[in-house]
């Protein structure tokens, strides 16, 4: 066990306590703890290497990172997923296409939870080594969660890169092509936006309309639902906000939108996160930051079943990222 402490007691992470209250200080000011709700999703990070390096990346994942899920890990998680009775397994990365393997990861999940998703940053699928992911994902009917931070090229390719636009585009029409997005096919298609900047997102019912009017208007691209997150300061993002001078305005920004209603729908009381070596966190910001599972150091094949419901759950003040406004669920 380390020396992490739970909800009440935020992580020293290098933020000055003049600028503003802890997240854990806001908790306690609105009599609030952070603790788990019965857990239903296993979130399995199957890691860091990526085909692009985005300007706000919590994980600072890109082409020269080489930590990767192996197969062995891939059982293991897959085994935890069954044992444990979870309704839900959210495979992310990195862009986890490029995982060796993802395959074989993605057929056991679904022979052991009822739903699978899948994150996809909409060009690593499109290499043609790896367009079979796409019919596979169909076979399995696994939902995609797909990245689009914008409905213009502008500012898309400002954040993931030169030609992320046009390539995201061509990934979309293609999903729709196979029934993704497609009303009836059950083949559920969701887009996840975030700001380019130092902002909050923008309400996600009105983002939701527009993205829907956009991407209908100018390329007849389809979709379920639009999720729009705020940029959590860690990772690349952090990096750009400490040098661009923008750190402390944009944790005051956070803080002073903090929701103690949003505390309630935070995903850390519903999911637990599995990195690539199989150890486990309570969010996949905390993995990003090394925080384990409750402060404790577990793998994935110690534990026989979810976190316990009513378990403290370690906060530190990215937290702020996922209880401003309507919150990060
Ligand atoms: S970062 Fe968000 S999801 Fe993670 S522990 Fe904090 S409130 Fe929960």
């Amino acid at each position: 066990m380390n020396g992490y402490d739970c909800a009440g007691d935020e992580l020293n992470n290098g933020v000055s306590p003049n600028v503003r209250a802890g997240f854990g200080q806001s908790l306690v000011r609105h009599g609030l703890r952070l603790e788990r709700d019965p857990t239903h999703t296993l979130q399995i990070n199957t890691g860091l290497l990526c085909n692009q390096a985005c300007k706000h990346c919590h994980l600072e994942a890109g082409p020269a990172r080489t930590e990767i899920m192996g197969r062995a890990t891939m059982d293991q998680v897959a085994d935890y997923a069954a044992r444990g009775g979870f309704q839900t397994a959210d495979v992310t990365g990195g862009a986890p296409e490029m995982v060796p393997g993802i395959d074989h990861l993605l057929t056991r999940l679904v022979g052991a939870v009822p739903r699978v998703m899948f994150r996809s940053n909409l060009t690593a699928i499109r290499d043609t080594a790896r367009e079979h992911l796409g019919q596979l994902c169909r076979e399995l009917k696994v939902v995609l969660v797909a990245s689009l931070p914008a409905t213009h090229a502008s500012q898309t390719d400002a954040q993931r890169g030169g030609g992320v636009m046009d390539t995201s585009v061509g990934t979309l029409q293609w999903l729709n092509s196979l029934g993704y997005g497609q009303a009836g096919t059950g083949l559920e298609l969701h887009l996840v936006s975030n700001p380019a900047g130092a902002f909050l997102p923008p309400g996600q019912d009105r983002a939701e309309e527009r993205y829907r009017r956009d991407l209908q208007r100018k390329w007849g691209i389809v979709f379920n639902q639009l999720y729009t997150f705020a940029n959590v300061p860690l990772g690349r993002f952090k990096t750009w906000l400490d040098s661009s001078g923008n750190y402390d305005p944009y944790m005051d920004r956070l803080a002073k939108a903090f929701n103690p209603a949003a505390v309630a729908g935070v995903m850390c009381r519903t999911m637990v996160s599995v990195d690539w070596n199989g150890e486990l966190h309570d969010c996949d910001f905390h993995l990003a930051k090394g925080i384990p599972l409750s402060g404790v150091r577990w793998h994935v094949t110690e534990l026989q079943g979810p976190p316990a419901t009513g378990k403290s759950i370690p906060v530190a003040d990215h937290c702020y990222a996922c209880t401003a406004g309507a919150g990060f669920t």
